[in-house]
């Protein structure tokens, strides 16, 4: 079975999740943000083994540790889409502008694409290409969990910023409504900000997508 612990990282309080295959033990970070000392200790606490870091986006406080955590422990990075390239080329402008330590370049090992799939010891995770709140963003569902890891995307209450460069509203409304909606009203979705919620009561009640 999937497994998974989210953890608050950076001062953007950034949700970073360990997900992990509980028959395997293999482990994966999504957007380990920063805090990368806390993290490891955090899997080390669950008794789990990183073997890669899956990144929704290229924003500093998703992306900023995953160049230092890929060098320390040897593991791949995997995503975000390629359409977030220019994010990866400025974190250090964005470490700057924000106040973060100065994050480590890197390069993913392997870029996502929609209709892509990611595996953490037996269990596998679909990848679906979201944009909107940047051009590459993805989401990770694990419909077996019925959980979907959705990045800045949709927030319990919200939706995610459209107003930095290659952001695009209607492409973030159409991402929600035609990639997220149809993994259906039961499923708890684990937002980069704040509390988790479920799908179907977004849509009954989300000001900004409410009714679509
Ligand atoms: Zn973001
Ligand atoms: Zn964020």
């Amino acid at each position: 079975m999937l497994q998974y612990r989210t953890i608050p990282v950076t001062p953007f309080q950034q949700n970073c999740s360990i997900v992990w295959c509980d028959a395997t033990h293999e482990a994966a970070f999504i957007d380990p943000g920063g805090d990368i000392d806390r993290l490891l200790a955090e899997a080390r606490r669950l008794g789990v083994k990183p073997t890669q870091i899956w990144l929704t986006h290229a924003h500093i406080d998703h992306a900023g540790g995953a160049g230092e955590l890929a060098q320390r422990l040897g593991i791949p990075i995997v995503g975000p889409h390629p359409g977030d390239q220019f994010w990866i080329d400025g974190l250090a402008q964005q470490s700057a502008a924000f106040g973060f330590a100065p994050a480590v370049p890197f390069t993913p090992t392997r870029w996502l694409y929609d209709g892509d799939s990611v595996q953490v010891g037996q269990e596998t995770l679909q990848v679906r290409h979201t944009p909107g709140h940047t051009p590459g963003h993805v989401v990770f569902h694990a419909p077996q969990i019925d959980r979907a890891f959705v990045g800045d995307v949709l927030f319990a209450g919200s939706i995610g910023r459209t107003d930095f460069p290659g952001g695009n509203h209607q492409q973030l409304i159409d991402s929600i409504v035609q990639r997220l909606w149809p993994m259906g009203d039961q499923t708890v979705f684990i937002p980069g900000h704040g509390p988790e919620s479920t799908f179907g009561r977004e849509r009954r009640s989300n000001p900004f997508v409410g009714g679509t």
